[in-house]
């Protein structure tokens, strides 16, 4: 198992998102997908946060049953939102004893119906402080190449942004469909004086309808000419299909740019990934 720091320090890294599954039939699935996958030797997996309670335990179980029972380098997401710091000291002392090196530090969203709970942390940076106090993980943390949507401009979205990734070890972006918004990225990062490694976050498309709403929660823009490419298909294998396409042209320019490693939202499916993995010439383990 490793620190993801010295992962990215020895070259390219090939990662893969998951979130707790929410039923045995979910689980299922990511069981699956999971075994699929692991034949891609991925560099680490990550594994989402929610907004509370018993999604929150899933993301402990999970992570510490990736640790223990596949050859999966885990990576657990915190988030600030709802959080006492005890609350926190609590679970990274349960990550670090279960063997876990690797923590990505967000922000959080409140929960959508108004039922937050009390937090000690406002930013991202608190929490990551915290981490990185504790001294025993390599700590992450977000980046949003169209800026964040709370951020009031992209001047402070860059500002703040720069000064938690001086801290980090690494910023993995939020997905987007244009290699010039991670080109732009990097470089207003380096104008102000950050060149820590930048993972972006890649989403194939595999459904129409969720990936609009999806980019429109998280601020990415969903371009014209994508808009047009998936309005000549309709069966879900064709949608996926130009899905691929498109994430494999965007992996290989982001490639070609000397992006760090690529890191893919699979919604806890194996078959587009395996596809760009396959297109991209990714090595396969026999
Ligand atoms: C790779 C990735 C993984 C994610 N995984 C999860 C997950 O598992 N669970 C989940 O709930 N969400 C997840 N998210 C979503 C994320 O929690 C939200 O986008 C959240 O709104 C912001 O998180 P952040 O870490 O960027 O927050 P922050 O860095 O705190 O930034 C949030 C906003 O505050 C601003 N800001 C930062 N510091 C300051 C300051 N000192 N003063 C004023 N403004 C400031 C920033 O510019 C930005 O506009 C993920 C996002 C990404 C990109």
């Amino acid at each position: 198992m490793a620190r993801i720091a010295d992962l990215i320090a020895a070259g390219r890294t090939f990662s893969f998102e998951f979130f707790p599954p929410k039923s045995d039939m979910a689980q299922l699935t990511l069981g699956r997908t999971i075994s699929e996958l692991e034949s891609l030797s991925p560099s680490f997996v990550s594994i989402t946060y929610g907004a509370g309670g018993s999604t929150r335990q899933r993301t402990q179980q999970l992570v510490q049953w990736i640790r223990q029972e596949t050859t999966i380098n885990p990576m657990a997401h915190l988030t600030c939102q709802g959080h006492r710091r005890s609350e926190i000291f609590e679970i990274l002392d349960s990550y670090a004893s279960a063997d876990v090196q690797n923590i990505l530090a967000l922000g959080g969203d409140a929960p959508a119906d108004g039922s937050a709970e009390p937090s000690d942390y406002t930013y991202a940076t608190d929490l990551l402080d915290d981490v990185l106090a504790s001294g025993r993980f390599s700590v992450g943390v977000a980046a949003h190449p169209e800026v964040h949507p709370r951020s009031p401009s992209r001047e402070s979205d860059r500002r703040f942004l720069a000064e938690k990734l001086r801290r980090a070890d690494f910023a993995i972006t939020q997905f987007f469909f244009e290699a010039e918004a991670y080109v732009r990225l990097v470089d207003e990062l380096a104008a102000l004086g950050v060149d820590k490694p930048v993972i972006p976050g890649i989403m194939p498309v595999t459904n129409k309808s969720q990936i609009e709403r999806m980019a429109q929660l998280s601020g990415a823009a969903f371009p014209s000419w994508l808009a047009e490419r998936l309005s000549t298909v309709d069966d879900p294998d064709d949608v996926r299909q130009v899905g691929v396409e498109v994430a494999t042209e965007l992996c290989a320019r982001l490639l070609e740019a000397g992006a760090p490693g690529l890191h893919f939202y699979t919604l806890n499916r194996s078959t587009a990934t395996r596809e760009i993995y396959a297109n991209l010439g990714l090595p396969v383990k026999g």
